[in-house]
């Protein structure tokens, strides 16, 4: 049996990462893949970001294949019970800031994993895909050294790398954490909407011509009426000849509401400022699959360890997804990049212990990573407790705009001659509430340059 200094268990964006970085550091590796193809059991929105890639490919996006690039997005605040059609509902446009700070592009995700993994493959990593495991193989101490497959095949390493995922066996099998509980656990379904390219760009184009000619692209993201006015977002994120649509609700809210999960999906489509938006088009895929929308760190989240003797967790097997947008690709790469670097040097000292590990959850707990999950979870348990909810929320900044505004508050009017009353009106509100402030701040002041 070939031993290695790590086996990755999961070729995800979390596991690729790892590995590029550790080969490239001169470390042996060994992705193990369930999927036929690196992506292929993948869902997601598929927004990711260029700056957190170039942490890992510095020449990103390159040859990458990408869909759009993303040049800001629409939020839609429209509240239940309100007439939509008589100004009943806001809107408020962003861009980003630079890309240094925020690099959007939408990708498919089963074609773009795929690459990713191979770029790690090309660095010196080895893959062996259509290879599911289904535990750990341990000492006579009882301590971790390797992974078993399906088959029965033995993998053994210095340490094993947990990028498997919500669901975890090895964050589980290593006793690091439980199933996530269902006010944890958040189910998100999509559905690819076939649509012509020219009516994408006509509908969601950002107008803003890129050095190689490409026109970007705006997400949307709908709050209140078209989710019933629960909690989460309706998102649509356009790709070149298709839309991403998504949604998001938390496990517990779904168990407590009068329909399923698909009812609120078809709700958001056949919203009247949904649907003119996708007419002409038709669904492709359906696919669903859930996301851990915790705080690792605590409090109120599952409290748990990231590491043990010889293992480390990464990506959605440790929670790293934000709880606010269920943003979790960041999460994922970043803390792949980390351990990487915490890998490297426990070999080189020739120490895999826990106690060495303790460095890599002080380490994403201070990065971006922790920080994320942090913001995070406080605008969430803000948004659903404290705030009043989505639906009062949403209601509140419409009324709070339209006074403002005097007549309504339309696209061309948030848009153009009203713009300063607007940031300044939208500035004063999330003064109110610090987690606000945080999360749509840097946004609203820069949506100046798209809605001019
Ligand atoms: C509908 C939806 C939309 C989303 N949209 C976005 C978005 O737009 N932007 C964003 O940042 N995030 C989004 N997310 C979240 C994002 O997809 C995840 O946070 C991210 O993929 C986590 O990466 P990962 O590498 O940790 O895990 P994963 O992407 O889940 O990869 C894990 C890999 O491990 C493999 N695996 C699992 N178990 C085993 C096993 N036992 N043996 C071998 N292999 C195994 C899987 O096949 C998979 O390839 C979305 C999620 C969903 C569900």
């Amino acid at each position: 049996m070939t031993k290695y200094n790590c086996v990755v268990v999961g070729a995800g964006p979390g596991g690729s990462a790892f590995s590029k970085i550790a080969v490239e550091n001169g470390l042996k590796v060994l992705m193990l893949e369930r999927a036929r193809n690196p992506g292929e059991k993948n869902t997601s929105g598929s927004t990711i970001w260029g700056n957190i890639a170039r942490k890992i490919h510095p020449d990103f996006p390159a040859d990458a294949p990408i869909e759009r690039r993303v040049d800001g997005g629409r939020l839609y605040f429209v509240p239940e019970g309100k007439d939509w059609e008589k100004g009943g509902y806001s809107l408020v446009g962003f861009s980003h800031p630079s890309k240094e700070i925020s690099d959007p592009f939408n990708v498919y995700r089963n074609v773009f994993d795929k690459w990713w993994a191979e770029q790690s493959v090309a660095a010196g990593a080895e893959l062996k895909t259509s290879t599911l495991v289904t535990g750990v193989v341990r000492d006579a101490n009882g301590k971790i050294i390797g992974v078993i497959d399906e088959k029965g095949e033995k993998y053994e390493a210095d340490i094993v790398i947990g990028a498997d995922g919500v669901l975890s066996i090895i964050g589980r099998m290593a006793g690091l954490r439980p199933m996530w509980g269902s006010h944890e656990n958040c189910l998100c379904c999509k559905i690819d909407w076939e649509l012509d390219e020219k009516l994408i760009d006509e509908r969601f184009g950002s107008s803003i011509e890129h050095d190689d000619g490409d026109i970007g692209v705006l997400l949307e993201i709908y709050f209140a009426q078209p989710m019933a006015g629960n909690a989460g977002y309706f998102w649509i994120f356009p790709d070149r000849g298709s839309l991403a649509l998504g949604l998001g609700i938390i496990m517990n809210d779904l168990i407590r509401l009068e329909h399923n999960i698909w009812w609120y999906m078809w709700n958001s489509i056949n919203h009247p400022i949904v649907k003119p938006k996708l007419k002409g088009g038709k669904p492709r895929s359906y696919i669903a699959h859930s996301i851990p929308l915790t705080n690792p760190v605590g409090p109120n989240g599952t409290l748990f360890k990231s590491y043990a003797d010889n293992i480390m967790l990464i990506g959605d097997a440790a929670g790293f997804v934000c709880p606010i947008d269920g943003a979790g690709w960041c999460g994922a790469v970043s803390a792949g990049k980390i351990a990487a670097e915490i890998a490297t040097k426990a070999l080189e000292k020739g120490d895999t212990s826990a106690e060495f590990f303790q460095r890599y959850q002080r380490k994403w707990i201070e990065s971006d990573v922790g920080k994320n999950l942090k913001m995070g979870k406080e605008m969430a348990d803000w948004l659903t407790h404290e705030s009043g909810g989505i639906n009062v929320l949403a209601d509140q900044f419409t009324r709070g705009l339209a006074s403002l505004m005097e007549h309504g508050t339309s696209h061309e009017e948030v848009g153009s001659s009203s713009i300063n009353r607007t940031i300044k009106y939208a500035q004063e509100w999330m003064a109110l509430s610090k987690p606000m402030r945080m999360l749509l701040g840097p946004y609203l002041q820069l949506f100046t340059s798209l809605m001019r």
